[in-house]
């Protein structure tokens, strides 16, 4: 067998694994794998890589799955982080409103006083009263949406 037949062999091989070969081409090249050792061993080998191509690729998914574990851990950490500081948010509005109502008498005296001394109509006085006790939930709302500001630039993709 001449050189150019190895060479027109090996072409094959290598095409057969691209594109389906046509059947005159087919049957050449069994005929030839069958009666040479050296392009059936080529042969051989090229289906062997490429099989250890596709275990490689189906070794992809374990992988991948425990890189997205990992991404969940890190993001349940990145929680477990902020868990805290929602908690001295709760617990600074919790101690702010405690306050609103401990000093909410003196508070409305002090009203009612600055309501005698500067003889401001007692709607006014009633706002600024009401205005005190909302308060706590705007410092807690207020909070909360800086929590949140802060939380998404972190947030992955
Ligand atoms: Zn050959």
């Amino acid at each position: 067998m001449g050189e150019q037949t190895h060479q027109r062999a090996k072409k094959l091989i290598v095409q057969q694994h691209v594109e389906i070969l046509s059947d005159s081409e087919s049957q050449w090249l069994n005929a030839h794998l069958a009666g040479c050792k050296s392009c059936a061993a080529e042969h051989c080998q090229l289906r062997e890589s490429l099989s250890a191509l596709r275990t490689m690729h189906l070794d992809l998914p374990p992988n991948l799955a425990s890189r997205t574990q990992f991404r969940v851990r890190m993001r349940a950490e990145e929680l477990h982080e902020a868990e805290p500081v929602k908690k001295f948010v709760w617990a600074i509005a919790a101690v702010s409103w405690a306050l609103g109502v401990a000093t909410a008498p003196f508070v409305w005296r002090g009203i009612e006083w600055l309501g005698h001394t500067t003889g401001a109509p007692r709607i006014i006085l009633q706002a600024g009263f009401v205005l005190w006790w909302s308060v706590p939930p705007l410092i807690a709302a207020w909070a909360a949406l800086f929590d949140k500001r802060l939380a998404q630039p972190q947030q992955p993709e």
